[in-house]
């Protein structure tokens, strides 16, 4: 085969990613394939995600509705969205018909967002929605989240309570100067144990999503079974053109 064309920043940068996240997978003697890498592609354009998909990735995180809302058609229906981070319940319904290839939303931190899902999930008849229940292991006010004590009664609520929602496992964000590493992880931990224990539930069912550009390592020797990276992909980001 020729020799590819010059390959783009990002694609070099995702390649350097994947081979990091497959040391520290073997480091906590799992395989690469066990920890997902979900690219955050907030701010960056159509074309650089494109770069990246053509490059072999699928699984991207966006956070700002409107935003993948105008992305989302753009861009191959196989892609994996994730939408990370808080949600409002008002923007559910625009999200999910706007985006049939939503494949999770990582941020269901109360019961009225968890109403509205599977509400929208079951009129619009898609497939249903993987969910990881977001909980605040920083304790910073600003934070969305739940607090890690209410932890097992909303999962529970997600259960048993939102038939077209599956709950997948639970998603934090540490502080972003990553000043709360690895203590929020381990609070994250200590939830799993919990919940599981709780509901009778396998640890395994039970995926993590903990662990962004400056400790996604450190996350996955943890145990984290998905890990959000960004700007180590796409570069730093622009948000110069946002409200
Ligand atoms: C933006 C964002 C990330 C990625 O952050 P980087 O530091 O760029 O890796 C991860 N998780 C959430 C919830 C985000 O909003």
């Amino acid at each position: 085969m020729a020799a590819p064309a010059l390959e783009g920043a990002a694609v070099t940068a995702l390649r350097a990613v994947l081979h990091r996240v497959r040391l520290a997978a073997e480091r906590s003697g799992r395989r690469a394939d066990d920890v997902r890498v979900v690219a955050v592609s907030k701010t960056k354009p159509v074309s650089l995600i494109d770069q990246v998909y053509d490059a072999g990735h699928r699984c991207f995180g966006e956070n700002y509705v409107q935003e993948l809302i105008d992305k989302a058609p753009q861009l191959p229906e196989d892609i994996e969205w994730h939408f990370i981070g808080h949600l409002q319940s008002n923007k559910v319904k625009a999200l999910l018909t706007a985006v049939p290839n939503l494949a999770m939303v990582e941020g269901v931190d109360n019961e009225k967002v968890a109403n509205n899902l599977d509400r929208v999930v079951s009129n619009i008849g898609r497939q249903p929605l993987k969910v990881l229940v977001q909980v605040n292991t920083s304790g910073e006010v600003s934070k969305s989240g739940i607090n890690p004590s209410q932890c097992v009664d909303l999962v529970k609520h997600v259960k048993l309570g939102c038939p077209n929602l599956e709950f997948a496992g639970l998603m934090t964000i540490g502080m972003p100067d990553y000043t709360s590493t690895p203590e929020n992880f381990k609070t994250l931990l200590n939830c799993r144990a919990e919940l599981c224990k709780a509901l009778g539930m396998a640890e395994s069912q039970c995926e993590l999503s903990m662990g962004m550009s400056g400790d996604f390592e450190q996350a996955i020797e943890m145990g984290s079974t998905n890990v959000r990276v960004g700007s180590t992909i796409f570069g730093p980001r622009d948000y110069s053109k946002k409200k």
